[in-house]
Formats: C-alpha cells, sequence, structure tokens
C-alpha cells in the first residue's frame, strides 16, 4: 500500500516497529547468552519495546475514537481528522477543521513531511 502519511497512520506505523525492534532487541540477547546479566538486559528490553508499542496501539484506538470523520474533499473517499490538521488517509490531501489555521501550519509541518516521503 502507498505511503500514508496521515497521524493515526504514522503512529500505527510506529508501533509496528516498536514490535520488530523489542524481537531484534531480544534476537541479541540469543548472542549474550553466556553472560546471564547482559542476556536478561536484552530481553527486558526488548519485552519492554514490545509493551510499549501495545501502549500506543491502545492509544491508537483511543485517538481513534475522538478522530472526527470527514468526507475528504478532494477524492471523496471518508477519512478521519485527528487533531486541528490532518491528512487524507487516502490522497493525502491535508484537511483541517479549523479555517484560521489554513496556511501557515501545512507550511511549517505538513509540506515537509511531504516532501520528506517523496524523496
Ligand atoms: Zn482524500
Amino acid at each position: 500500500m502507498a505511503k500514508y502519511s496521515s497521524k493515526i497512520n504514522k503512529i500505527r506505523t510506529f508501533a509496528l516497529s516498536l514490535i520488530f525492534i523489542g524481537f531484534i532487541i531480544m534476537y541479541i540477547g540469543i548472542f549474550f547468552r553466556t553472560s546471564p546479566l547482559w542476556m536478561t538486559i536484552f530481553m527486558v528490553l526488548g519485552l519492554l519495546s514490545i509493551m510499549a508499542s501495545m501502549v500506543v496501539y491502545f492509544w491508537i484506538g483511543m485517538l481513534s475514537t475522538k478522530a472526527v470523520q470527514v468526507s475528504c474533499p478532494n477524492c471523496g473517499k471518508h477519512t478521519k481528522i485527528l487533531g486541528r490538521v490532518d491528512m487524507c488517509m487516502y490522497c493525502r490531501e491535508p484537511l483541517t477543521l479549523d479555517k484560521t489555521l489554513e496556511g501557515k501550519e501545512f507550511d511549517e509541518s505538513y509540506n515537509k513531511k511531504n516532501q520528506e516521503t517523496h524523496s
């Protein structure tokens, strides 16, 4: 699928990467099996990382209930806005609930991130 960059999708990607990092850390711990102390440290860190991702997933669930569902003016699909400014999950159209924020905040934060994901 395309690289979505709406906030919920970003957080979801972050949570998923935390799980991978957790497994990688625990895998590294196996190499230290001769040293019980280091192996325990790596295992605990790996578990903490996986637990953190669970917390983040739970947080996404909380955020999703707060997100406002709108139909995108650009592609017409139903997407969710988180906070005052966010992007369409499907076409990355910048969306805002607050008309006074149109312009500045997008230029500073979202356009920049757009370019990063394009390159
Ligand atoms: Zn759209």
